[in-house]
């Protein structure tokens, strides 16, 4: 899960040099150039972008380096933009791979040469991510750019990007070091994999002439062609996917290393282009920026879905039950910021990691976005105190147990030091204000937010669009789907109906029983958090305390203390027992201080329901009569592979639900992945990530076990 870092020097021409490779990551002569030669004008990219009908481009890279490159493609789509606003093509997405990313010191000075580039060069910087294996999307709104860098290596990675059936990517930048200095990057492996992501057209632009390259793309279907190469290089290679040859002899020019030589172009391709990894497509009705959604649901999930909309243009109708928002889950004045880590990196570990991550970068802006604005200033008046803080999270070894298996999750290694490091009880104390006798790990970007305050914030900035309605006190009652490729209607216990193109519903728990639901294992799950007045000593509280239970600093006044969890449980009345409960598992995981023990608590508690699946992961994806279309699945019982059972059909509805108490780390990605799987663009997570939020694994699970 943690990449190495590269290690590089600069030459006498300040260009970085990989000590690995013993390659210059571009030109001496001038990198910028080389990108405009090589890739953009290896691409004909001016000229496709101004023929382009449609609103996404879709660049990948091998090989992000300094991200040279991408800054140089993003200022030139960007000039594009400014030229031809009322252009189709809207928005470029740029996928790159990076099995040894720079340290952020070295790409800052790498891109100290190219003073034109300086304004590009500070967005990336700011959000560049620390060292962490898979994607990490990164928005650049001011360039209509979106980056997912994918750390990791090309060849385990490409297999893990989500392909619609007639492909992902538009052009290849194929870079990576010299074929001669970097053998082990330019294989069979790659070139089949760029064929399954390839659509038909798809072009590639590669400095490189070497025969293994062009002989390697030719036989997965490129035409290719040889043009001047750029400064020193005679030559570089350029060319386009044919992804329809139904030429069935095998190719002629094909080295020895190329171990799908002796296969046809046809085997090959249909080979390739079934979806590998996993076992159903993320698949609704494609919807465009002329579509509108409804979306019902008041909390978290709810607003980061309307925001992902509304900033690709998509029309939404935000409904919800009551009055206000945030009534429900999302409703507890402070909740804790962190993702759960394991010490392996399993899938539920690495969804945690990188939706956190994600989070962090997605609240940052929009603190910083809503910061100037008349609605959020008014709330801020409002309130005495700050309504988050990233202050950090510290988790307390509190036992044997714990210590056992936090320093499991240290001596693994798997997670970068700067997302979670061991602290001594001396650093603890004094990162948490307090003194106390435990060591622990500490998770420096962790913090608290008001989930309700956040919601409002979100859903202003989905309104700033001016592409949100809201309708408060309308109660979901179903969905009645009008026609196959129609519209779906939006049934309120009210009788009132709103018709959409497609439905999100992101609902609390009590829509458990929701037909919209049928076939889906939920359940509800109820919590209970105290709002502990402040006093001494836990009022110099600094970061959240976490260990079976958490306490954050004061806010208002008050420190949330939670939480109990409560299955199948729909009561949302404050219980006795449940303080009690809360307090004791307080009083024992510190046992060792006194600061529990003399706590004055004044009955303040609230207690919420939640969404919850079996597994603990969010719910994300289509929605269908799971119940109806298990049979069609019947053969995964027999063991049939799961890329040749029947694809489910499209969806004009779907959910984000059960974030259970995760959502503050997980909601942001998520409906980023949904929002994206709607418009039909790439999907910032590997394929069995997405696999493990799905809508139809619980189906899917189900037919294997041969439970019919
Ligand atoms: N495009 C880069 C830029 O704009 O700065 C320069 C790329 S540099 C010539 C080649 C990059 O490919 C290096 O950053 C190297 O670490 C990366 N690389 C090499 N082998 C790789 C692999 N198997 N998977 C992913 N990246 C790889």
């Amino acid at each position: 899960m943690k990449p190495k870092h590269a290690q590089v020097h600069f030459n006498e021409n300040g260009t970085p040099v990989a000590d690995h490779f013993d390659d210059v990551y571009f030109s001496n002569d001038s990198g910028i150039d080389e990108t405009q030669h090589v890739f953009i004008e290896g691409n004909d990219l001016h000229q496709r972008w101004t023929s382009w009908n449609k609103p996404n481009f879709i660049i990948a890279e091998t090989g992000f380096g300094t991200g040279l490159n991408f800054l140089v493609v993003m200022r030139e789509f960007n000039a594009f933009r400014q030229a031809n606003p009322q252009h189709p093509l809207k928005h470029l997405y740029f996928l790159t791979t990076e099995k040894f990313p720079l340290p952020k010191k070295d790409i800052e000075q790498a891109l100290s040469s190219f003073p034109s580039l300086g304004a590009q060069a500070s967005a990336l910087t700011k959000v560049y991510p620390m060292g962490l294996d898979g994607c990490h999307r990164l928005h650049f709104e001011d360039y209509a750019t979106t980056l997912d860098l994918w750390i990791g290596d090309v060849h385990q990675l490409l297999p893990q990007w989500h392909s619609p059936e007639d492909g992902l990517v538009d052009a290849w930048f194929l870079d990576g070091f010299a074929p001669s200095k970097n053998p082990d990057m330019w294989t069979d492996t790659l070139f089949s994999q760029m064929a399954r992501l390839s659509k038909d057209g798809t072009s590639f632009g590669t400095f490189t002439a070497a025969g293994i390259v062009k002989r390697g793309l030719a036989s997965v279907g490129f035409t290719i062609k040889k043009r001047p190469g750029f400064g020193r290089k005679r030559d570089m290679l350029t060319g386009s996917f044919n992804a329809n040859v139904n030429n069935d002899t095998p190719t002629t020019e094909m080295s020895e290393h190329n171990s799908i030589a002796s296969e046809s172009l046809k085997t090959i391709k249909s080979k390739l282009r079934k979806p590998e990894g996993p076992y159903y497509r993320y698949n609704t009705a494609p919807l465009c920026s002329s579509s509108n959604v409804v979306v019902v649901g008041s909390g978290l999930a709810a607003a980061t879905v309307c925001l992902a909309l509304t900033k690709r243009g998509v029309s939404v109708t935000l409904c919800f039950d009551g009055d206000t928002l945030a009534q429900g889950a999302s409703g507890n004045p402070q909740g804790g910021f962190y993702p759960q880590l394991h010490s392996e990196a399993s899938i539920a570990s690495r969804l945690q990691a990188h939706s956190f991550l994600y989070a962090r970068r997605y609240y940052d802006g929009i603190f910083a976005a809503v910061e100037d604005s008349d609605t959020a200033a008014s709330r801020k008046d409002a309130s005495s105190s700050n309504t988050h803080d990233f202050c950090g999270v510290v988790q307390l070894s509190f036992n044997d147990k714990v210590e056992t298996r936090q320093t499991k999750l240290i001596n693994n290694d798997v997670w970068p030091p700067e997302l979670i490091r061991h602290i001594n009880s001396k650093e603890l104390s004094d990162i948490a204000g307090l003194t106390l006798p435990y060591e622990g790990l500490y998770i420096p970007s962790g913090g608290w937010l008001s989930p309700p305050t956040l919601v409002n914030d979100i859903v202003d900035s989905a309104s700033a669009t001016g592409l949100l309605t809201l309708k408060p006190n309308h109660i979901f009652e179903r969905c009645n789907k009008t026609s196959e490729a129609g519209e779906t209607e939006v049934v309120f216990k009210s009788g009132k109906r709103i018709y959409a193109d497609h439905v999100v519903l992101a609902l609390g728990a009590g829509a458990v029983h929701s037909e919209a639901f049928e076939g889906l294992p939920l359940r509800p799950v109820r919590g209970q958090v105290e709002a502990i007045p402040t006093q001494s000593p836990i009022a110099s509280l600094k970061t959240v305390l976490c260990h079976k239970g958490y306490m954050t600093p004061a806010m208002d006044g008050r420190h949330a203390l939670g939480s109990t969890y409560v299955k199948d449980d729909l009561n949302v009345e404050p219980r006795e027992e449940e303080t009690q409960q809360n307090l004791s598992t307080h009083e024992q995981a510190l046992a060792h201080t006194d600061i529990v023990s003399q706590l004055n608590h004044d009955n303040a508690a609230r207690a919420a329901t939640r969404l919850g699946s079996p597994d603990h992961q969010p719910v994300v994806g289509a929605l269908h009569n799971f119940t109806a279309l298990k049979p069609d699945y019947a053969d995964l019982a027999i063991g049939k592979p799961l890329n040749q059972v029947k694809t489910l059909p499209n969806g004009n509805v779907s959910t984000l639900s059960c974030l259970g108490s995760r959502g503050l780390t997980t909601a942001p990605l998520m409906a980023e992945v949904l929002v994206s799987s709607l418009l039909q663009e790439p999907l910032p997570l590997n394929n069995d990530l997405l696999n493990a939020v799905n809508t139809s694994r619980f189906m899917v699970r189900e037919a294997i076990r041969g439970n019919m």
